[in-house]
């Protein structure tokens, strides 16, 4: 099968790539920038979506990128970058000839008010009360196609955990150093997933004719787990200790208010309909995920 993916080529993408290439399928990018085995959006809106048989959408701007000030000019990226993209592909299937049997996106937890003890399925409400949770409500609403020749499912994704970026890229060397710790108290829900188990539900999400709607993006173990954990799971696979906490002071300072809240609070994120739908994780608890991204 062919399939065809914006975002591609990013973190997530990458893994998702080299999963439907080894299953045998044909998997090309929707690409800011072109290049081989890729269009770019404006090709896409100009002449299309050629035929194919499945479609992601993996495009977004990266939120926690530090170097970047939460100002409004960073703001319309992160929501363009994601609603926009979104529209563009939706539009495109809607008006194909041939349209795609199905259609994923992956959107985020950040759908759901975070809370130290509320957990979440998939039916739980969300989507409006701040910035990322309206963001979440917006994209997927943006991803809406009329009809149902094309099955659409949305995977909201917790934090992603693997070697290539996200989080662990990130994090690695202040722990290496030994300088690694929880954030703030480390009480808070740390809703994570392994970007091998994300890439496959995506996949299943992809070739499997009965799955549709939303599905939870996290580990079987996330609900259970807090920052705190991840901390001292980590550096216990990296040999470290973990002891030093990241004041909230300075994750307000470094990211500002609004992204200092996917740091210093969380959700307690159940996979129900994931398990339900038949996905069988690779990765299910935080010491096989850590122990595979770090070996
Ligand atoms: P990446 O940061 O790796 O970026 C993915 C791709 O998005 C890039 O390769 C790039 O493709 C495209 N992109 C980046 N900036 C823009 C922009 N301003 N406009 C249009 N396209 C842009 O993302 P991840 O792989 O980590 O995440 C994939 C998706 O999953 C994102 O939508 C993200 O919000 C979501 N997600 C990720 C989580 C995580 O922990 N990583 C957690 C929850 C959700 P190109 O250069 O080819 O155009």
């Amino acid at each position: 099968s062919l399939f065809k993916s914006g975002g591609g080529t990013g973190f997530v993408g990458g893994a998702l790539t080299q999963l439907l290439r080894n299953r045998g399928h044909e998997v090309k990018h929707v690409s800011r920038h072109p290049g081989k085995d890729r269009i770019t959006w404006d090709d896409l809106s100009r002449v299309g979506l050629p035929p194919c048989d499945g479609a992601v959408n993996l495009a977004g701007e990266n939120v926690l990128n530090p170097l970047r000030r939460w100002d409004e000019s960073f703001c319309r990226d992160v929501v363009a970058s994601r609603v926009e993209t979104t529209k563009t592909l939706a539009k495109a299937i809607a008006e194909a000839e041939w349209p795609p049997r199905a259609w994923v996106i992956v959107t985020g937890v950040g759908y759901y008010r975070p809370s130290p003890t509320a957990e979440y399925t998939e039916e739980s409400p969300g989507g409006d009360f701040d910035f990322f949770s309206c963001l979440v409500k917006d994209w997927e609403a943006a991803a809406k196609v009329p009809g149902d020749a094309t099955r659409q499912v949305v995977v909201r994704s917790g934090v992603v955990l693997g070697r290539e970026g996200g989080a662990i890229a990130q994090m690695l060397w202040p722990f290496r150093l030994g300088l690694g710790g929880p954030i703030s108290s480390g009480c808070q829900p740390f809703p994570w997933i392994h970007v091998g188990d994300l890439a496959g539900i995506v996949s299943h999400a992809l070739e499997q004719e009965g799955v549709h709607g939303v599905l939870n993006g996290v580990a079987p173990a996330a609900p259970t787990t807090t920052n705190g954990d991840f901390a001292r799971a980590l550096g216990s696979v990296l040999n470290r200790p973990a002891l030093l906490p990241v004041p909230g002071f300075v994750v307000r300072a470094v990211f500002g208010p609004e992204r200092a809240t996917m740091l210093l609070e969380g959700q307690r994120v159940v996979p129900k309909r994931t398990q339900e739908s038949g996905y069988r994780y690779s990765f299910p608890d935080l010491p096989t995920a850590l122990q595979n991204i770090l070996d």
